[in-house]
Order: structure tokens, then C-alpha cells, then sequence
């Protein structure tokens, strides 16, 4: 560090155990640029403050998490489309003094999914099983990006209708349902592509699964967006019958390289970014 260097970093409440420093921190170093990624720990009270402090301080821009994502939209200067659309920011660019909010998480998770697994997604019947923060995200982007039939299920059902209603408005074309939860299997047996957005089967419950495993069949490719663990009991019963599998661990690295790009200008050097969080989870789990 220096006195060029370019300061970024992450909003969140606790950020203790993000990855996103030693990930970001890593791709700059790989690229050999003079920019910065640290951990700024806002309370919720705070967040005008912390926004005001990226015109005053310079950053570059920051990361936005858990549970600021909604919040920060308040002291924004703009808010690109597709993040208006989510309902939230997980990217802010300063743009000398500007400040612009987006949302890297859905457009993420798609080129993780597409280029992880090939997968066509005009050709795919989807299950989207949650309705909350990331399910909103996933949703606007996987009908983005081409995918023609959706049908969203939730514990609370009012809030899978709400979703598909403002998926529904955004993509008017599209064939959007809700099922409810007890339904799933029906709505399971004829989808190809279950996308799993629940926070069941995360670290330490990670024996729970929000599906039966006899509901699984093997013309299912079947994506968890979590990744502690990787390889959650869904993914490990998907497995089990035949079915092919995609771990959330991509979405969090594609995310943060769409980040990366929009501050830097430069293409994200994404091997890199994903040996460095390898490493990390590797070390963490050994520990
Ligand atoms: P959120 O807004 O709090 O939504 C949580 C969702 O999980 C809701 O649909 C909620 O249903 C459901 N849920 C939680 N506990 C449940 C239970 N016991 N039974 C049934 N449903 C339950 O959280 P989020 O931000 O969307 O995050 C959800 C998951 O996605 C987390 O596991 C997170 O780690 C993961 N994620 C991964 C990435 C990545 O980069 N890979 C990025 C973002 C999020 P109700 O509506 O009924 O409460």
C-alpha cells in the first residue's frame, strides 16, 4: 500500500467471516494493480454515515451484504435497472463522487451456472424453491437470461406470490406458478432445473434438506446456492440419484468478479479469485 493506492471494500453486519478480502485482495494482486479490499463492519444505524464516507474518502467502491443490501439503496445518487428490479445493491461504484448501486449476485449465478454446467437455460423447466433476498436475484436473472418456464415455491406462500407477481411484471412473456411447499413433488417430477435458494442444509444444520430425496430424479440438474458446505445433503442426495449437480461456491466468485470489473475496468482473473477462496475454505475446514 501507498499513497496511490485505490481503496475498496465490503458493507455488512457482522463481516468477520467474509471471504471477499482475501478473494479481492488476491485478484488485484494477480493483476498486479495498486487497489485495496477491506472489511468495514456498518451497524445498521450507520449506513448514511458509511455511504457518505465513500465520497469522502475516495473509495472506489464497495461490496454490499447481509443486511445492508436493501437499506443503502436510500443514499444512492443512481440505481441501474436490473438492481432496481432485484430490490437491491451489492455493488456501489464511485464514479468521482457519483455514487451508482447494482446487483452482480443474479447475473453471477447465471454465468456460473451456464458455464459450469453448459446448461440451456430456453430449454429448462425451472423449480425455484425460496422467495427471499437471493431468490428475488436469481430469479430476475435467470429469466433474463432466457429462461422460459418457472415455478416458484416458499414456506410462506404469500411471499412466492409476491415474487412471481414482480418476476411476472419484469418478464411478461414468461411462464411463471407457485406451488406450494406441499406440492413440490409435482411440480419437481416435471422440471428439469431445481434451483435452491433456501438457507436449509447450511452450516452446522448440514443434514437438512428442503427436498426428499425419493422427489430427485435424474433428468434433474440441481443447483444449491449455498456453499458451507459445498456439498450439501441436497447435492449429495441429487447425486445419489443421478442427477448433476452445481454448488453455490461459483455464484459468490462470479459475483465478486462483476464487482471487480466495474471497479477496475479490467477483466476479473477468476481462476485466481477461486484458488484463493478454495484455499480458504480448505484451511477453514482443516482447522
Ligand atoms: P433470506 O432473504 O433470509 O431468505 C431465506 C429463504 O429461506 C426464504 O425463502 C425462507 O422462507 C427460507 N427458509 C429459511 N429457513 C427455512 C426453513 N427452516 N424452512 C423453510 N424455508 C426456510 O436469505 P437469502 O439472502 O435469500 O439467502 C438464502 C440462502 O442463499 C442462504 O443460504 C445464503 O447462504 C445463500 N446465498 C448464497 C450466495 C452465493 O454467493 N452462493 C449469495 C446469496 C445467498 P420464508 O420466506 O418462509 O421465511
Amino acid at each position: 500500500m501507498n499513497s496511490q493506492t485505490i481503496l475498496t471494500g465490503l458493507f455488512g453486519h457482522p463481516v468477520g467471516h467474509s471471504l471477499s478480502p482475501l478473494m479481492h485482495n488476491r485478484a488485484f494482486a494477480e493483476l498486479g494493480i495498486n487497489f485495496r479490499y477491506a472489511a468495514f463492519d456498518i451497524e445498521p444505524g450507520q449506513v448514511r454515515e458509511a455511504v457518505d464516507a465513500i465520497r469522502a474518502l475516495g473509495l472506489r467502491g464497495v461490496n454490499v451484504t447481509i443486511p445492508h443490501k436493501v437499506t443503502v439503496m436510500d443514499y444512492l445518487d443512481e440505481i441501474d435497472a436490473e438492481a432496481r428490479a432485484i430490490g437491491a445493491v451489492n455493488t456501489i461504484v464511485n464514479d468521482g463522487g457519483k455514487l451508482i448501486g447494482y446487483n452482480t449476485d443474479g447475473r453471477g449465478y447465471v454465468r456460473s451456472l451456464t458455464e459450469e454446467t453448459g446448461v440451456d437455460l430456453s430449454r429448462q423447466s425451472a423449480l425455484l424453491l425460496g422467495a427471499g433476498g437471493a431468490a428475488r436475484g436469481v430469479g430476475v436473472a435467470l429469466l433474463g437470461a432466457g429462461l422460459g418456464s418457472l415455478v416458484i415455491t416458499n414456506r410462506t406462500i404469500e411471499k412466492a406470490e409476491q415474487l412471481a407477481e414482480q418476476l411476472q411484471a419484469i418478464h411478461p412473456q414468461a411462464n411463471i406458478a407457485v406451488q406450494p411447499m406441499e406440492m413440490m413433488g409435482d411440480a419437481l417430477a416435471a422440471a428439469t432445473l431445481l434451483v435452491q435458494t433456501t438457507s436449509i442444509g447450511m452450516h452446522p444444520n448440514v443434514e437438512a434438506s428442503p427436498v426428499a430425496v425419493e422427489a430427485l430424479h435424474e433428468r434433474l440438474l440441481v443447483s444449491d446456492l449455498i456453499y458451507n458446505p459445498m456439498n450439501t445433503k441436497l447435492l449429495r442426495d441429487a447425486k445419489e440419484k443421478g442427477a448433476r449437480i452445481h454448488h453455490g461456491l461459483g455464484m459468490f466468485i462470479y459475483q465478486g468478479a462483476l464487482s471487480f470489473e466495474y471497479w477496475t475496468g479490467q477483466p476479473a482473473p477468476v481462476d485466481a479469485m477461486r484458488e484463493a477462496v478454495w484455499d480458504a475454505l480448505r484451511s477453514r475446514q482443516q482447522a
